[in-house]
């Protein structure tokens, strides 16, 4: 098992175009690091770089404390656990886990050895004997891990294997890899798109966008103190409603009424003029049902959709977002992969909640947890530095932003970003 270092790692393809930018990550040994995006922000690629399937334009990728910038795949050490786990269809659970020890030529003894002590770690006991076709998705992705395990591997590298899965096994598989994660200790790095799997699996997650790390912190972190309007918008299910505000003291005036906020979380936002707050559904409740001595603000809405799952229930409160921020939720939106975050707000209510379809609800919130966004910037003015991890200092990652998207042909794009 190893460390893996990304030291201001650059990837930019033959049109010039930086898929990775810039980027720095430490993993630690036996850390589970998840790297998540929306599509094309570039986690793939800097996985492929990781296990030697892509070459790296610039920076230095450390792997146990050696650089292996130059190393061939197979002189790395890795084991990538593919989305359809390549396993050999004609030979048995047995035969596929001894496979790379047959290809280094170990002895028959030695083969046996590992491979019985990785099917009793992996309770693949009684499944030697059988071909993967007759296996289940999850026995399938354990064989695929012993035949890494077998190898003594420094670290797995996991490229989106769930996506092919329907949800209820995508949630068991997902345990599954946590619990072998966790009892073999060995150092894991984990591509998917989906923010419920970066939540659920990592010891700390590394947002991308377009190729620049946005935020790299536990998921408890990233949740409680996103670093910006993305991390915002992408962490987190339904996502963090928008509100275009402008703050005045302690003060918060939003569309629903003014609220009052910690002095502490309103202090950056004073004179900068209008500003996104940012309200996770949970932060808001039916009014009627939260206890009188909780501190917060009450307003009221009209709902026009409840859906109830029991235990609790989310309204749906139509909102038109203001010209003023129009531009920039459309641009999250854009990122998000369409998103709706422009039309309405999401409430989450207490399983208790009476309110229904049609009412003019009084909703009450939790205004001390709200969150306040620099517009143009992104940047979260309300986020407690001490408890959020990793955010790549703002001024660089804006001027790589800006280089991005201020130059029009990619040799320009070279020559800027070069430099
Ligand atoms: P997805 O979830 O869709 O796989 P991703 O976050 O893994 O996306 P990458 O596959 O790493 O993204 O791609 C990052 C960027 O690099 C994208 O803009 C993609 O179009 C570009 N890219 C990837 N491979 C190549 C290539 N071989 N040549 C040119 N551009 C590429």
């Amino acid at each position: 098992m190893s460390t893996i270092e990304m030291k201001n790692i650059v990837k930019k393809y033959g049109d010039g175009f930086p898929a990775v930018n810039d980027v720095t990550i430490d993993v630690a040994d036996g850390e589970f690091l998840i790297l998540v995006g929306p599509s094309g922000c570039g986690k793939s690629t800097l996985l492929r770089m990781i296990v030697g399937l892509e070459d790296i334009t610039s920076g230095d990728m450390m792997i146990g404390g050696k650089r292996v910038n130059d190393l061939a795949p197979r002189d790395r050490n890795l084991a990538m656990v593919f989305q359809n786990y390549a396993l050999h269809p004609h030979l048995t659970v047995y035969e596929n886990i001894a496979f790379p020890l047959r290809l280094a030529g170990a002895s028959n003894d030695e083969v046996d050895r590992k491979v019985r002590e990785a099917s009793k770690t992996l309770e693949l006991d009684e499944h030697l004997e059988r071909k993967p076709a007759n296996l289940s998705g999850g026995q399938r992705q354990r064989v695929a891990m012993g035949r890494a395990i077998v190898r003594d591997a420094e670290a797995f590298l996991f490229d989106e294997p769930l996506s092919n899965l329907d949800a209820k096994l995508r949630g068991q598989m997902r345990t599954e890899i946590a619990r072998l994660q966790k009892r073999l200790g060995i150092t894991t790095v984990y591509v998917t798109h989906d923010q419920t799997e970066a939540m659920t699996l990592g010891d700390r997650v590394a947002v991308l966008k377009r190729g620049v790390l946005q935020q790299l912190a536990t998921p408890r972190e990233l949740y409680t103190n996103p670093g910006n309007l993305f991390v915002a918008g992408f962490i987190g299910s339904p996502p963090m409603n928008f509100l275009p505000a402008t703050v005045e003291g302690n003060q918060v005036k939003l569309p629903f009424g003014t609220v009052t906020i910690p002095e502490d979380r309103a202090r950056k936002a004073q004179g900068k003029g209008l500003l996104i707050a940012g309200i996770r559904p949970e932060h808001f409740e039916d009014a009627s049902v939260v206890e009188t001595k909780r501190e917060g603000s009450t307003f009221r809405a009209p709902v026009d959709v409840v859906e109830w799952l029991g235990n609790e229930a989310y309204a749906y409160i139509p909102f038109e977002a203001p010209a003023e921020v129009q531009a920039q939720l459309a641009e999250l939106e854009r990122d998000l992969d369409g998103e709706s975050l422009r039309t309405q707000l999401i409430v989450s209510l207490d399983g208790a909640s009476r309110i229904k379809e049609g009412d003019e609800a009084e909703i009450w919130v939790d205004a001390a947890k709200m969150h306040l966004f620099d517009p143009t910037s992104g940047e979260n003015l309300t986020v407690d530095l001490s408890a959020a991890g990793e955010i790549p200092s703002r001024t660089e990652t804006a001027q790589v932003a800006e280089a991005q998207d201020s130059i029009a042909t990619p040799g320009e794009q070279e020559a800027a970003t070069d430099s």
